[in-house]
This record gives C-alpha cells, structure tokens and sequence, in this order.
C-alpha cells in the first residue's frame, strides 16, 4: 500500500502534524511520500521521499494550487491514500482532491484497526470502523491521535514539485491572530476540568474553590462551552486547547476522544464520576467513583485545612 502525507507549513515552520501523519503511515506499514509546500529547510525534517513545492511559488495556502500540487504528488506516487490532517488546512484541500478524485473520504480518523479506520459518531460517544468504498481514498487524522515511535534521524530524499500557474480566484492574504485568549492553559500546572457532570452553572462555583485550593486553572469540556458557562478559551479538546500540566482533575467528564485529544498528555489524570464505566477511566490515574459537588466540595475543605 502506498501513501501521500500532505505536511503542514504555517508562517514560515513545518506543523507537528507532519510527524503525526509519519506516525499513521507506519502504523499501516504502508510505503510512504509526503507532499509540503513550504521551504526546502523544513523538507529537511522529514523522512523518506518529499516533494517539495516552493510556499513562495505556491503560498502557504491556495486551494486551487495546492490541490493540483497533491493531485500531481499522488498521480506520481500512484497513492492508494492522501492524508492530511484534520486540521483547518485538511478541512479545507482534503474534500477537493476527494471530489477531484471521485475518492472517499474518510475524516478525523483516530486509530486504525484491523485495516479499517476508526472514527467517532454520535458526537463522541461511540466509535465505529469505517473502509472506504472506492480504491483509493482521502483520510483525515485527528490531531493528537498518532505518535512518532522511534522515528529516527531524518533522512528525506527531496524531489522538487511544479504544476502549472494558472489563475486562481482564491488570494492568500495571510493570518489573522484568534482574538485574545482568556486564560492560556497550555501554561497551566494543574487543571480542574469542568464536565456537563457539573449539572448547572451554579455548581461552577464548586469547581473554581476547588481549582484555587489547588493553585489550578480551570478547563472545561465543550458542553459546558457550549452551554455559555465558561469561555472557549477554557475548553479542552480537539477543538480547544491541548494542554499537558502536571496533574488533570476531570470533573464529570466522560472523555470522549475529542476531549482526551486536548488532555491525554496530562502528567497524572484523576477523574471523578459517578460513572465507574466512564471512558475517561481508562485513561486515568485515578477514578474517584463519586458524586461530583459533594465530593469536590470535601476535598476542598480537606485542601483549605491547615
Ligand atoms: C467536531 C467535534 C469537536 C468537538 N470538540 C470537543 C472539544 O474540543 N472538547 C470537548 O470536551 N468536547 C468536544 N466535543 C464534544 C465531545 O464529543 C463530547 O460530547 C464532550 O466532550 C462531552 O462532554 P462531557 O464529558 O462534559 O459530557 P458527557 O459526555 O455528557 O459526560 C458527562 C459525565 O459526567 C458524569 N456525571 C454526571 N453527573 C454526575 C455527578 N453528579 N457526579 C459525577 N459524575 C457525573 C457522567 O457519568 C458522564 O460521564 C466535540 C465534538 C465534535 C463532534
């Protein structure tokens, strides 16, 4: 089986995401080339054979040049997969080259099993094995899901990609900063996470004495987001923040996978649910079995003792 990756280039650096899709690729044990449109010193980090096309040509993104640069890359490659991330990039390019190659699509994959791709459904709470209909596919990986075991020194063999110029509507005007966040809980030492667990806003209050008895910031799931509760800036999650303090309180939190994307990396996980068959359990440390307020309010008195 052979694969394309789609690397990632953003204001002048190569994404992370390139080693996840390095990672994906190993785990099918499938031949691999990846595609970056950026500077021949990011191609350098990467391993295997890359083609390479000039971000000064083609833009750090174009939709229309850069599907024909992916269109060229898998045509050479005879590619029986195009990966991207599941990122804004993949969102945007990964549906045009599927429907340019009357290919499906597979989106936001977070494991493969048994040569079939495992995805969410029912937003979150399950997850089912999809294989695509056609002979060859478009995949998106949800970010956070592979790693790079043992990667090895990079030893890229770099081929320098061209396609025609041709007129684009789409212009490129660059980036525009995400407005001011709240609170950045990349920094965090500790977080209290606040799950729909919590039951109503005014329980929040629970979960904030608790946080500051800890010297901790609190996080949130989406629901709780979602519901007005708290800022976005305080979700965790795939379409939050990722964050990796030391220790993660998850209050009343499931852990569907969006959520374990943004927290997985945590030093030690406990989590408190009444649910003792929670999916967050098997990611913690420590289940505390329990119900949320009245436990959350103990221990912080316990924590306030001097
Ligand atoms: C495209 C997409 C992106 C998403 N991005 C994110 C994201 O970035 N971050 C995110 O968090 N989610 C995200 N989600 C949503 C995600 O799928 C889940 O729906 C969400 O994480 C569930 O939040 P929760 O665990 O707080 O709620 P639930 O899944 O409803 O879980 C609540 C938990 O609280 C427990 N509980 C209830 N009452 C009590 C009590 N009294 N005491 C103790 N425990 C109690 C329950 O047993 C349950 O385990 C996304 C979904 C989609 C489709």
């Amino acid at each position: 089986m052979k694969v394309l990756l789609v690397g990632e280039y953003r204001e002048g650096q190569l994404l992370e995401s390139c080693f996840e899709l390095e990672a994906f690729a190993d785990e099918l044990k499938a031949e691999r080339a990846t595609l970056l449109v950026g500077s021949a010193d990011a191609c350098q980090k990467l391993r295997g054979k890359v083609y390479f096309a000039d971000a000064a040509d083609y833009l750090e993104y174009n939709p229309d040049l850069h599907k024909r640069l992916v269109l060229e890359a898998a045509a050479r490659e005879n590619a029986d997969h195009i990966v991207f991330s599941h990122s804004a990039y993949g969102w945007d390019l990964a549906p045009r080259v599927a429907a340019a190659l009357k290919a499906g699509q597979v989106s936001d994959i977070i494991a493969v099993r048994d040569g079939k791709f495992e995805v969410g459904c029912l937003n979150g709470k399950m997850r089912r094995l999809v294989a695509p209909a056609t002979a060859k596919a478009v995949l998106t990986l949800q970010p956070g899901a592979f790693t790079l075991k043992n990667p090895g020194p990079p030893e890229p063999r770099i081929e320098k990609l061209d396609v025609e110029k041709t007129a684009s509507p789409v212009n490129f005007l660059g980036y525009e900063p995400a407005e001011k966040k709240e609170v950045d809980l990349t920094k965090a030492a500790i977080i209290v996470g606040a799950g729909r667990g919590i039951g109503k806003q005014e329980n929040l209050a629970v979960i904030s004495a608790l946080a500051e008895a800890l010297h901790a910031e609190v996080g949130a799931s989406r629901p709780v987001v979602d519901a007005g509760w708290l800022d976005h800036s305080r979700q965790v999650g795939s379409t939050g923040q990722v964050v990796s303090p030391k220790l993660y309180l998850a209050c009343g939190i499931s852990g569907a996978t969006q959520h374990l994307t943004g927290m997985r990396k945590s030093g030690f996980i406990v989590a408190i649910n009444k649910d003792k068959e929670a999916p967050i359990s098997e990611l913690a440390d420590v289940l505390v079995i329990a119900d949320l307020i009245p436990f959350a309010a103990a221990l912080t008195a316990r924590l306030k003792k001097p």
